[in-house]
């Protein structure tokens, strides 16, 4: 048996790869619907489109960064963006398809959800 501890993004995300390599998997959480994930209302920045390409994500990163980035953790994480992207969706998570441009970027690459809080 594999404890995981945490319901986030990055837990559920190492729960379900767990899980479908066959392992025994528990998620254990402090708080049901706790942490950033559940309350994060953004969206998810790759380069998904036909004019877009993880090398020109990372340069608007970069370029943006001014200097502050780590630029092989950029070049890491641009690169591995689209397949986060189909992983998600395979394990069931619905983007709503309108890829939007938002702040830094050069393209429309930013993936949403419209999320329903309780109250909101
Ligand atoms: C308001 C807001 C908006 C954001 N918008 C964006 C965005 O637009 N795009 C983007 O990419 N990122 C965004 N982020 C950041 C993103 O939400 C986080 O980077 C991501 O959700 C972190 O995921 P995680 O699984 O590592 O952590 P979390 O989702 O925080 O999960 C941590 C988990 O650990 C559990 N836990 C904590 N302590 C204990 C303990 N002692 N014992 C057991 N369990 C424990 C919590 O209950 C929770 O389940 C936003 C964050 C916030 C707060």
């Amino acid at each position: 048996m594999i404890y995981v501890v945490g319901d986030g993004i990055a837990g559920l995300s190492a729960a379900i790869s767990l899980r479908e390599s066959g392992r025994e998997v528990t998620v254990i959480t402090k708080e049901l619907r706790g942490g950033s994930s559940y309350i994060s209302k953004g969206g998810v920045a790759a380069a998904t489109s036909s004019d877009d390409t993880p090398q020109l994500h990372a340069q608007d990163t970069i370029m943006v960064g001014d200097g502050l980035c780590d630029e092989e953790a950029v070049r890491y994480f641009t690169s591995e963006g689209p397949a986060v992207i189909e992983e998600l969706t395979r394990w069931g998570f619905e983007f709503d398809g309108d890829l939007r441009l938002e702040g830094g970027h050069s393209r429309r690459r930013v993936h949403h959800k419209p999320m329903r809080l309780a109250g909101h």
